[in-house]
């Protein structure tokens, strides 16, 4: 289904499930944001991953064929990632070779990511005049993976995936980190997932009641 009309979901809690879940069925059909060119600038627009002019830049300098050709590494990288997820959520990583290794594409990617320091004027009401800021040159196409492979890799370093996990709407394939205290959250979002399970299950207490 086209991906335009529907805001991209952005209901889990970590930056690099947001991108896991940039494919999903939200009503009756899957919507890929990411399924072109202009859906991935789009979709790295709505996470706050690439700026305005950098989004503008990048359409202004490539052509529609090439950015296409990114989103379809973008599909990739999320599939391949999407396994790692789903084969680890529920148990914390470990630290032995075997997470490590099958990490190794990500690595691969990292080392492509041209990043340099800056010094910008600090905002108003700090200390310091000055401010030591990194930021990455977008001299091709790929570039645009960059700032996902980030996000997966925040991900691996930050997240406890214990906490990793898929929601339980029985048809829904959205992914979140729980950080709820007591890690009882059980779906993507009440609107989505939440109130459909709340009415299938009045109806289901009703029917009882009625065959009672
Ligand atoms: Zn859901």
């Amino acid at each position: 289904m086209d991906y335009r009309p529907t805001p991209a979901l952005f209901v889990a809690d970590a930056p690099g499930l947001d991108f896991l879940n940039s494919i999903a069925t939200p009503v009756d059909e899957p919507v890929d944001w990411i399924g072109d060119g202009e859906g991935l600038l789009s979709w790295l627009a709505q996470a706050g991953m690439a700026s305005a002019p950098t989004l503008a830049a990048m359409r202004a300098q490539f052509i529609a064929a090439e950015l296409d050709t990114v989103a379809a590494q973008a599909r990739a990288l999320r599939e391949w990632f999407r396994g790692f997820v789903q084969a680890r959520k529920g148990r914390p990583l470990t630290r032995a070779g075997a997470d490590l290794r099958e990490l190794e594409p990500l690595n691969q990617l990292l080392k492509r990511d041209d990043r340099y320091g800056e010094l910008v004027a600090s905002e108003d009401g700090q200390a310091s005049a000055f401010e030591y800021r990194v930021t990455r040159r977008w001299n091709s196409p790929e570039s645009l993976l960059m700032p996902i492979a980030e996000a997966l890799a925040q991900l691996v370093c930050e997240e406890d995936f214990t906490h990793v996990k898929a929601c339980e709407g029985p048809r829904c394939t959205l992914l979140f980190a729980d950080h709820t205290r007591g890690h009882a959250r059980r779906w993507c979002s009440m609107a989505l997932c939440g109130n459909r399970a709340k009415v299938a299950a009045h109806r289901k207490r009703l029917k009882e009641r009625e065959n009672a």
